[in-house]
């Protein structure tokens, strides 16, 4: 039973639970929703309990505007030092001469991107979101399309990949300032020495997005796009497996525009606790479990898109380079939103997605996204992928059996256990134990 804590002196040591437990119930039912589903979301992963135990710790508390030794703050000396970790770490992991780890969240990494190489009405070639790419990449409604004059170019109908002399054609055609490569439903290796030609031909800064598979260059099982370019973003909480949160790498000469950008440009104060958790991500990223752990993602992206394909489904482009792959439902009786909405019955979370060409508009689209970083994270193996594959295409045959399917992913789940040392919903927490027993 929670107490509701009555005096402030009550209220200074109080738990979430005391406080308010209808919130803490909710946490715990988010706990319980994440451990009973198969997760397949490309773009989600189960960070580590050191992550949570990180974001959850007092630099929360500190305002810190400014950079390392340059704030307009006092008491800066600690959160000085984890921001240098971070940036060190950072710029050693990827071979970067310089990182920015202030920005929130994978959008701001863009956006401090363009607001330190471009003007407002200034050019951006982009993916076409419906070829993979990203909102943030100049999409109408997004500050980047209302801001900035966007051209976007696509894949190839006959092989579904970037269609590199259609870039090449398009940059000279429109002069573009920025190129960006990259995207978030793009199943296949960025190329980014061809985008490397293309930007040097046109006199074009090149920025790779690799805010999806930036967990598998830590690893090295895809090409490091830093070399190739003047900027490269990423999120840190996807293949990376850290926080919820963005950071920035660029050359030296961009350092200050990027900086600057950022800050005093487009943030206030730095989340420091998320900075410190970003520091841990880097340095977790260069070990050898995690070079493991993103092996087993990749094999895992391959097994289900056989498994898929032997069940009869059409995978774009025939498999994948990467953690994601999409389903085709073109040639099928399903569209990605029914699609979504069947497998949802049986106990698998994943996101309808637009194919390239998708004749129906995005909140219907023909497509399936699905990414293995999250069940990898819970221990799933080739088998257990494998099996998961199996219960998607018969989910979507004619008068499948949904209950029977629904047992077979909840006996997954309990095989591959989440969080299975946690008492209670936080890494540490004996007050998340009291708010699982009363929320469920
Ligand atoms: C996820 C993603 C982002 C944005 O990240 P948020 O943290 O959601 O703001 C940007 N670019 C690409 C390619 C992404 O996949």
């Amino acid at each position: 039973m929670a107490v509701a804590p009555s005096t402030f002196e009550d209220l200074r040591v109080a738990t979430l639970h005391d406080v308010d437990p209808e919130v803490a119930a909710l946490i715990g039912r988010e706990l319980e929703r994440q451990r009973g589903e198969i997760e397949l979301i490309a773009s989600e992963n189960f960070t580590w309990p050191a992550m949570l135990e990180a974001v959850g710790s007092v630099p929360t508390n500190k305002y810190s505007e400014g950079y390392p030794g340059r704030r307009y703050y006092g008491g800066c000396e600690v959160v000085d030092e984890i921001e240098q970790l971070a940036i060190d770490r950072a710029r050693a992991l990827f071979d970067a001469e310089h990182a920015n780890v202030q920005p929130h969240a994978g959008a701001q990494t863009n956006m401090a991107v363009y607001f330190a190489c471009l003007e407002p009405g200034d050019t951006i070639l982009s993916l076409e979101l419906s070829h993979g790419g990203h909102l943030t990449h100049g999409l109408k409604v997004n500050f980047s399309g209302r801001l900035y004059t966007i051209v976007h170019y696509g894949v190839s109908r006959e092989t579904n990949r970037v269609d590199y002399d259609d870039v090449l054609r398009l940059a000279k055609e429109h002069r573009p300032k920025l190129i960006v490569c990259g995207g978030s439903a793009y199943p296949r290796t960025v190329e980014t020495p061809r985008f490397r030609e293309i930007a040097q031909e046109v006199g074009a800064y090149l920025l790779c997005d690799m805010a999806h598979f930036a967990g598998l260059v830590a690893a090295g099982l895809h090409p490091n796009p830093v070399a190739d370019c003047d900027f490269v973003t990423s999120t840190t909480h996807k293949t990376l497996a850290g926080p919820r949160s963005g950071f920035v790498l660029c050359k030296e000469e961009h350092a200050q525009a990027v900086d600057r950008a950022v800050f005093p440009g487009m943030q206030g104060g730095p989340l420091n606790h998320v900075i410190a958790a970003k520091a841990a991500c880097f340095r977790i990223a260069a070990s050898e479990p995690f070079r493991e752990y993103q092996s087993q993602v990749r094999a895992n992206a391959d097994v289900l898109a056989e498994a898929l394909q032997n069940g009869g489904l059409e995978v774009l482009t025939g498999g994948t380079d990467t953690h994601l792959l999409l389903v085709d439902l073109r040639t099928s009786e399903w569209t990605g939103k029914e699609a979504e909405e069947r497998i949802a019955e049986v106990g698998i979370t994943a996101n309808r997605n637009t194919v390239p060409f998708d004749e129906r508009p995005p909140t219907v689209a023909s497509g399936l996204r699905l990414g293995t970083p999250a069940v990898t994270m819970r221990g799933f193996d080739e088998d257990d992928v494998r099996e998961v594959g199996a219960i998607i295409a018969e989910s979507l045959r004619p008068g499948a059996d949904l209950e029977a399917l629904a047992v077979r992913s909840a006996t997954l789940c309990r095989r591959r256990p989440l969080y299975p040392g946690f008492r209670g919903y936080c890494a540490f927490s004996h007050d998340g134990e009291k708010a699982l027993e009363s929320g469920s």
